[in-house]
């Protein structure tokens, strides 16, 4: 016969454990399964290894999914705070590194061994090294075929994560369970990732590697962040290029302010009545890395002229060029290196509120397998941690 657990949970990450450990809390019988042989592994390699674990300002609009309500009720029963409150309790030193973004001080180990200490206080049992075989439903509830046996339990909950990262263990599993049970699932891709470059770019572009610089960066929906360019030998990345990279569809450009804090105009004029027979190269690699002006007057975009030479209309297209210098990425790096995966299990098939199946009862959906991401900076493991607490609380 099969051995009987109230709760199963399937994924042993950042929202299968938060929602383990609240239902352990309740009393209930929780078992949570992964098949790795480690849990939390995403969390280990998170944040350069020091978890960037929440941020100070979550708010819904941070979060991308097609319906932007949806993640707005278990945001707000398990908040940062709350998050930040479990951290505080176990003694863990963090700091806020930049745009309210919360790192551990030490090692991301310390949100796992916080997560499993936690579990093993609510009495949560965890079975690593376990594949999921088959998954049926039955008279009140499910019954699962896994290396490890049979199962049997009341609610099921699914915690699989996302595609990304395949080599750290990422799978389809959790996808293609919804459409087992008819679940509707929208179309998935690669989210937090660099671009890649057309032939062209790449060209002009690869010398640059490890060149950074802060921008504005702006996709044809017209979302926009400020904050840092990296030029990589494979391509464009840095915090602008990944944030950006969610709201891209291939075959548009993005917008990039490379002088977000100059009016280049005025300042031209400024420099102009100090020297005048400054080369307008010089005079841009006072405000730009010198290798990036060097690249675009080789690419055409600066006249060889000195400051007194140039006309007001060739002002003018530069202050155009600079403030919205256009690249149209050849892709991005896909799943192998983005951070989130976008799309997932449909809103529309889930209560907001516990984040049950709304056709299939006792079957749960969390963390990054639903159709939300956030931005960079905290805002996934923050959806990871309330929406394992929302089902946590009813499962
Ligand atoms: P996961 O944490 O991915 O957990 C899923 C679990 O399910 C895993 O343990 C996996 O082994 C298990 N599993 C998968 N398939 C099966 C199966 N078939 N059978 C059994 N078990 C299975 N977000 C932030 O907010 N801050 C950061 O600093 C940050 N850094 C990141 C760095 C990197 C390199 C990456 C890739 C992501 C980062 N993220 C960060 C995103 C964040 O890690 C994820 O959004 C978050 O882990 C999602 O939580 P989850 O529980 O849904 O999935």
């Amino acid at each position: 016969a099969a051995k009987h657990h109230q709760v199963i949970i399937i994924g042993a990450g950042a929202a299968g454990l938060m929602c383990a450990l609240t239902a352990g809390y309740r009393g209930r019988d929780v078992l949570l399964l992964d098949n790795a042989k480690q849990l939390g592994r995403k969390i280990l390699i998170s944040g350069g290894g020091r978890c960037n674990f929440t941020n100070l300002n979550i708010e819904p609009a941070a979060y991308l999914c097609r319906n932007p309500h949806f993640c707005k009720s278990a945001l707000a029963r398990f908040t940062q705070w709350d998050f930040i409150a479990m951290v505080e309790r176990h003694g863990i030193a963090f700091h806020e590194k930049t745009l309210g973004q919360l790192f551990c001080d030490d090692s991301a180990k310390d949100i796992v061994d916080m997560l499993t200490t936690e579990c093993d206080w609510a009495g949560v049992k965890i079975q690593l090294r376990t594949e999921i075989l088959n998954v049926q439903a039955q008279e009140g509830g499910y019954l699962l075929l896994t290396s490890q046996g049979d199962l049997s339990c009341e609610s099921l909950v699914i915690a699989t994560g996302g595609l990304s990262m395949p080599k750290l263990g990422a799978t389809p599993f959790g996808l293609q369970l919804a459409q087992q049970f008819g679940l509707n699932v929208l179309p998935t891709c690669a989210g937090l990732v660099p671009f890649t470059l057309q032939p062209q770019d790449k060209a002009n572009f690869e010398q640059l590697s490890g060149i950074s610089l802060p921008v504005v960066a702006t996709a044809q929906c017209g979302k926009s962040f400020r904050e840092a360019l990296l030029f990589t030998h494979r391509g464009l990345s840095g915090p602008a290029v990944l944030q950006i990279s969610s709201y891209w569809k291939p075959g548009e450009s993005i917008s990039f302010n490379l002088l977000p804090d100059t009016d280049l105009t005025s300042w031209l004029k400024e420099q102009c009545a100090e020297s005048p027979k400054l080369s307008l190269r010089n005079a841009m690699a006072r405000l730009l890395p010198k290798r990036l002006v060097e690249v675009l007057q080789e690419m055409g975009a600066l006249p060889d002229k000195a400051l007194n030479q140039l006309g007001k209309a060739e002002i003018e297209s530069l202050q155009q060029y600079f403030s919205d210098w256009r690249i149209q990425p050849g892709g991005t790096e896909g799943y192998r290196t983005a951070e989130v995966t976008l799309g997932g299990v449909d809103t529309d098939e889930l209560s907001s509120k516990t984040m049950e199946a709304r056709k299939q009862p006792g079957l749960y959906f969390i963390g990054e397998v639903v159709d939300v991401s956030g931005w960079l900076g905290g805002y996934n493991f923050q959806w990871a941690w309330s929406s394992g607490y929302a089902a946590g609380e009813v499962v």
